[in-house]
C-alpha cells in the first residue's frame, strides 16, 4: 500500500495540468497512467487547441505557448462548410503534434517532483461510507496483483473511462451522476494523411464539413499539419445510424477531397467523445474530477483539451488548498470547484448544447437555408452557436424573412427562449452542496423538456 496527498489517475491535459497546479503548491502527488511513460500524451485527436486555455496556462502557471516541433500549424479560423454553404467562425490557436506537447508537460510535472507510475492501471475506487480514499491499481505486465493507493483527494481525469467516478456506488455519493447515454457520446475516425504530390489549400484554418451523408449533426474534418500532412477524421453521435461503417463512409468522403493512391496514410485510429454539457457537480468528500470524465467537452464541436487543461488547473488548485487547511473531506469547501467550472464554461457549453439538439431537427439543410437566405447573418449564427441570446427585434427581422420555413423559426425561437431560461438557472447555481438537489431538479426539468423535443 502506498500514500500520498492528491493520487490524480490519468495523465492527459486534465491530469497533467491537475498534477503541475499541485506540486507547485508544494502538495505531494501521484499520477497514474495505464500508458508507459513514452506513450503519455499521445492520443488519437484531430489536435486543434485555441488559444484561450493556453494563454490560461501561461497566465496562472507561467507554462509556455506549444512551440518547435508541439506545433504543426497555426490556426487563424474555423470555416464551417456545408455542400451549398461555407463561412468563417472565430478560431485563433494551433494544430498541435500532440505526443511532444504532452511530453514536455509530463516531464514539467516530473520536474516539480510528481511521482509517475506508468503501465499502472486503476481498477475501481478506493471508498468508505463518507469519502473516496485512493484507488486500487494493477501493474501492467505484472502477475496481476492488485494493490491500493491511499490519498487525502483522488482527481477523477481518467478521459472516457472516468473510472473511479463510475465505480463509487450512487448510495453512498447520490449526487455524483454515474451514467453516460449514448446520445452524449461521439464515435470518431481519424487519419493522418501525407500527400503525395502536391501541397494542400487548408493552411491556417480548420474545416468542419457537414456532408449530407454522414449521420446529423455529426461531421467531416481536414485540419492542416503542415505543407503536405492533414489531420482528416469523422465523427457522429452513437445513437445515430448510418447504414455504412465509419471507416467506410470516411474514405467515401474523403475520396471527394483526396482520391485514394493520391496519399500515404501516417497514423490511423478512433476514439469516443463524451459530448454532454458538464456534470454539474463534479465533487464528493476527497473526490474531484476533470476534462473528459467531467463531460467538459465542447458539445458542439467535441473540442475538450482546452477545457481539460482548464479544469485541470481548477482541480489541482482546489484539490491543494483543501489540503492545506484540512478541508478534503469538506464537501462544501470542494463545491468551489464546481462553481469555478460553472463559471467558466458550464453555462457556456449547456447553451452550445441546446444549439447542437437543435441542429438535429432543422439539419443542415435548413441551416443552409437559414444562411444562404441571409436569414441569419454570420453574427447571429456565431452568437446561437456560442450560446448569446437573440433579442426580440432580431427574432422578429428573421421571422418575416423565414417564410414558409416557420418550423426552423420555431426551433431557433425554441433555442433563444431556453438559452435565456438556463442564463437564469445558471444565476442561481449554489454556492454549497445543501441547496443543489432543488438546483438540480429544476435544472433536469428544463433540460429534459427541451431535450425530449429533439428526440
Ligand atoms: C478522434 C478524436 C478527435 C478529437 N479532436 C479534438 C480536437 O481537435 N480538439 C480538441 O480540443 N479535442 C479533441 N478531441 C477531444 C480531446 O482529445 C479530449 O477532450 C482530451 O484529450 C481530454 O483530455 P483528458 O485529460 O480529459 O482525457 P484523455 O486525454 O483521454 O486522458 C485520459 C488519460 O487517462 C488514462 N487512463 C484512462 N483510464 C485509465 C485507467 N483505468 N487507469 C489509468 N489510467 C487511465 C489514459 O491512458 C489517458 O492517458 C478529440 C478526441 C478524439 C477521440
Amino acid at each position: 500500500m502506498v500514500e500520498t496527498e492528491i493520487l490524480i489517475v490519468g495523465g492527459g491535459p486534465a491530469g497533467i495540468i491537475s498534477a503541475i497546479t499541485a506540486a507547485k503548491q508544494g502538495r505531494e502527488v501521484i499520477l497514474v497512467d495505464s500508458k508507459s511513460y513514452q506513450e503519455i500524451g499521445n492520443k488519437v485527436c484531430g489536435d486543434a487547441l485555441n488559444l484561450e486555455p493556453i494563454k490560461f496556462l501561461e497566465r496562472n502557471l507561467g507554462i509556455p505557448h506549444p512551440t518547435g516541433n508541439e506545433v504543426a500549424d497555426f490556426v487563424e479560423r474555423a470555416i464551417f462548410k456545408s455542400h451549398n454553404v461555407s463561412f468563417p467562425l472565430s478560431g485563433d490557436g494551433y494544430v498541435l503534434n500532440r505526443h511532444p506537447y504532452g511530453q514536455r508537460l509530463l516531464k514539467m510535472a516530473e520536474g516539480l517532483g510528481v511521482e509517475i507510475k506508468d503501465n499502472t492501471k486503476v481498477i475501481s475506487a478506493l471508498y468508505d461510507d463518507f469519502s473516496v480514499r485512493g484507488a486500487v491499481v494493477v501493474e501492467k505486465g505484472g502477475e496481476g496483483i492488485l494493490s491500493e493507493i491511499h490519498a487525502k483527494i483522488t482527481i477523477d481525469c481518467s478521459g472516457r473511462n472516468f473510472i473511479i467516478r463510475k465505480t463509487l456506488p450512487e448510495r453512498l455519493f447520490p449526487f455524483l451522476e454515474k451514467h453516460l447515454e449514448k446520445r452524449d457520446i461521439a464515435a470518431t475516425y481519424r487519419e493522418i494523411i501525407s500527400l503525395k504530390n502536391q501541397d494542400h489549400p487548408y493552411h491556417n484554418e480548420l474545416y468542419l464539413i457537414y456532408d449530407e451523408t454522414i449521420p446529423e449533426p455529426g461531421y467531416f474534418w481536414i485540419f492542416s499539419k503542415g505543407e503536405k500532412q492533414l489531420n482528416v477524421g469523422i465523427g457522429w453521435y452513437m445513437d445515430r445510424k448510418s447504414d455504412r461503417g465509419m471507416k467506410e463512409l470516411f474514405r467515401e468522403v474523403l475520396n471527394k477531397y483526396y482520391p485514394e493512391g493520391t496519399y500515404e496514410v501516417l497514423d490511423k485510429g478512433g476514439g469516443q467523445i463524451p459530448t454532454r454539457y458538464p456534470l454539474t457537480n463534479a465533487i464528493v468528500p476527497g473526490f474531484l474530477t476533470a476534462g473528459d470524465a467531467a463531460l467538459h467537452v465542447n458539445p458542439f464541436t467535441a473540442e475538450g483539451h482546452g477545457p481539460a487543461l482548464i479544469a485541470g488547473y481548477y482541480a489541482g488548485e482546489i484539490a491543494s488548498k483543501a489540503i492545506e487547511i484540512d478541508k478534503y473531506h469538506s464537501e462544501e469547501f470542494l463545491w468551489q470547484y464546481n462553481n469555478k467550472i460553472m463559471n467558466h464554461f458550464g453555462l457556456s457549453h449547456t447553451k452550445i448544447q441546446l444549439f447542437s439538439e437543435a441542429l438535429k431537427k432543422i439539419k443542415v439543410s435548413g441551416l443552409e437555408f437559414l444562411i444562404r437566405r441571409s436569414i441569419l447573418s454570420k453574427d447571429q449564427f456565431i452568437n446561437i452557436h456560442s450560446g448569446k441570446k437573440l433579442g426580440l427585434f432580431e427574432m422578429v427581422k428573421i421571422a418575416i424573412k423565414a417564410f414558409p420555413r416557420y418550423d426552423i423559426l420555431l426551433t431557433i425561437a425554441r433555442v433563444s427562449k431556453s438559452t435565456q431560461k438556463f442564463e437564469k438557472i445558471f444565476s442561481n447555481y449554489p454556492n454549497d452542496p445543501e441547496n443543489y438537489p432543488t438546483w438540480k431538479n429544476d435544472f433536469d426539468i428544463e433540460m429534459n423538456k427541451f431535450r425530449d423535443t429533439y428526440e
